[in-house]
């Protein structure tokens, strides 16, 4: 899916490395023939591209982003007392990440477009949920879960 690009920093080998909203890091290489991006190497050039987007292959896996790490996570929520608004599409704020954790029964995970999934969560089969991405939840009959918040470490 497109992510756009917040900012730029340099490998330990002098290559640019684009952050994008959503995490990841993307390497935007200028080494000609291979890769052409002469606007690279000037800080006008990537000041340009900051807001564009790129397409993130690490978000459409449902990946993590490596720096990430727990910061908070909700009560814990059975069948009767999920929020409403969880059963209805909903996304996390730019930059942050979930985890559906289940603890006893089944959830049924729903993941709307520009990701697409419908899988059933369950003790050891965790849902991710990607930055701004829209979601639902639904349960299969008593359930126990909570969700836990994911964002980058400073
Ligand atoms: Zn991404």
């Amino acid at each position: 899916m497109q992510r756009a690009i917040a900012s730029f920093s340099q490998d330990e080998l002098g290559d640019w490395v684009a952050h994008l909203v959503c995490g990841h890091r993307q390497h935007v290489r200028h080494k000609p023939p291979f890769w052409s991006r002469p606007w690279v190497l000037t800080p006008e050039g990537r000041a340009e591209k900051v807001g564009l987007p790129l397409d993130c292959v690490l978000c459409d896996r449902f990946e993590m982003p490596a720096s990430f790490a727990a910061y908070k996570r909700t009560a814990e929520f059975d069948e009767t007392t999920i929020p409403a608004g969880l059963l209805r599409d909903h996304t996390t704020k730019a930059g942050v990440w979930a985890v559906i954790h289940v603890l006893a029964g089944r959830l049924r995970y729903v993941v709307e477009p520009p990701l697409q999934r419908d899988e059933i969560l369950e003790p050891g089969r965790n849902g991710i949920v990607v930055a701004e991405v829209p979601h639902r939840i639904e349960p299969l009959g008593p359930v126990r879960f909570f969700v836990e918040f994911h964002r980058a470490v400073t």
